[in-house]
């Protein structure tokens, strides 16, 4: 595998990085503080069409592949990590299903509003009963003639309020599992549909997270996304290339934190010296940036095969699994470093170890990563 970057990939990670550092990370402490939505961060990532990164430009995106939108959400999770979810969300488990599993009408009628960043997408899989056991969900969706009528309770939905499409999975018959399930294309102004909490997290409080209730929705028949009984295969195909993104949020994250970090310690001094000269010092960052390293090689490549059309689930998962926990233990580490300074709002560190924490659980935890791995291990 070609390991270096195309010039076009190193160019466009060049423009998402000057606008992540010059727009975004300005308001990234703010944001986090007052547990605001990023509207500046958001509304430059419209303009620069990061609304629509897998969007081909038939449909008004931007019509690039994963790797792109990989180097494009790890640059924002460098600045702001609640920015990164909410565009990664948005592009990979919302746009991207209507993309892999939609109708050419449902393309034509949702892509190009999405892609422009009018509407805002969101995927609602988990519900209060049903978590990693997704194809336990009990949300009811039964068809009367052209419509179906949606009935139940999703917990845990990135976006919740600020978006105008919601990716609902639904009970419509057949099997008590999977077989049973049904994806369904859900406006944020349907009748019924309503905000329940929204919860205050550990990190990420940009991103807003929460209930969706859903009360005698009615949806038309023509918003059912791929063949009645087939949308657990939608979540599970729209999750193994959204894992790609929660590790390319994954390596921004530990990136600022390894950035940071080690420019505190060359700076710091204490016994007469900058900290960083201690070899005790200098080995935990030079584990950090190796471990840094071997993971963005591993999401890399999970997203080059993505684009080719290759296998990816193994190797998703494995980026997944294998970032995240890196992320975890990179920020971890680097609030130790900074000492007492690491551990005050003041300074960036502490935001970076509660923001690594969520991707150690979404999208599937590494736990169901570690599963899902075995079962390609061992088919
Ligand atoms: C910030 C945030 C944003 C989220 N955004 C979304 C979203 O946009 N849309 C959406 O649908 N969901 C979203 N989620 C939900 C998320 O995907 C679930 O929280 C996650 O899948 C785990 O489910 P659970 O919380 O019900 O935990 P549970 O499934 O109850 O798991 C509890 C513990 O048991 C472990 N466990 C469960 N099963 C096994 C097993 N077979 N083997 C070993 N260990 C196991 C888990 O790893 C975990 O440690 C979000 C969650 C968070 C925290």
């Amino acid at each position: 595998m070609q390991l270096d970057l195309s010039p076009e990939h190193a160019a466009l990670r060049a423009a998402v990085r000057e606008f992540a550092q010059s727009v975004v990370k300005p308001h990234a402490s703010a944001v986090d503080h007052d547990h605001r939505f990023p509207e500046e961060a958001i509304q430059g990532a419209r303009e620069l069409d990061l609304l629509g990164i897998l969007v081909p430009a038939e449909y008004g995106g931007a019509g690039l592949d994963h790797l792109s939108f990989t180097l494009c959400i790890e640059e924002l999770a460098v600045a702001c990590a609640s920015t990164a979810v909410i565009v990664d969300v948005h592009n990979s488990v919302a746009c991207e299903p209507i993309l892999l599993f939609g109708r050419e009408e449902q393309k034509r009628r949702w892509l190009p509003a999405m892609a422009r960043g009018e509407i805002l997408g969101a995927f609602a899989l988990t519900e209060p009963g049903s978590g990693s056991d997704a194809a336990a969900l009990q949300t009811s969706a039964r068809r009367y003639g052209d419509e179906y009528v949606l009935n139940g309770s999703k917990v845990f939905i990135t976006n919740v309020g600020h978006a105008g499409l919601y990716i609902v999975f639904g009970r419509t018959g057949g099997d008590h599992r999977a077989g049973g399930i049904s994806a369904f294309i859900v406006p944020g102004d349907a009748p019924g549909l309503k905000v329940g909490q929204v919860f205050s997290k550990m990190g990420l409080h940009g991103s807003p997270t929460g209930e969706l209730v859903l009360e005698e929705v009615r949806v038309p028949a023509a918003n059912l996304l791929h063949e009645e009984g087939k949308g657990f295969q939608v979540a599970m195909r729209a999750l193994d290339s959204g894992r790609i993104g929660i590790s390319g949020q994954a390596l921004g994250i530990a990136q600022a934190a390894l950035s940071e970090a080690t420019e505190f310690t060359k700076e710091r001094h204490q016994f007469g010296q900058p900290v960083a000269m201690f070899q005790g010092v200098s080995f935990m960052l030079t584990d950090m940036a190796t471990r840094l390293v071997a993971a963005r090689q591993l999401t890399y490549h999970a997203a080059v095969l993505c684009t080719a059309g290759k296998p990816f689930t193994r190797e998703a998962s494995m980026a997944k699994l294998f970032s995240t926990d890196a992320a975890m233990d990179i920020a971890t580490d680097c609030v130790q470093l900074a000492g007492g300074y690491g551990y005050v709002s003041d300074y960036p560190f502490e935001r970076h170890f509660r923001d690594a924490k969520a991707l150690q659980i979404y999208e599937g935890s590494n736990q169901i990563q570690r599963v899902v791995i075995a079962r390609e291990l061992l088919r």
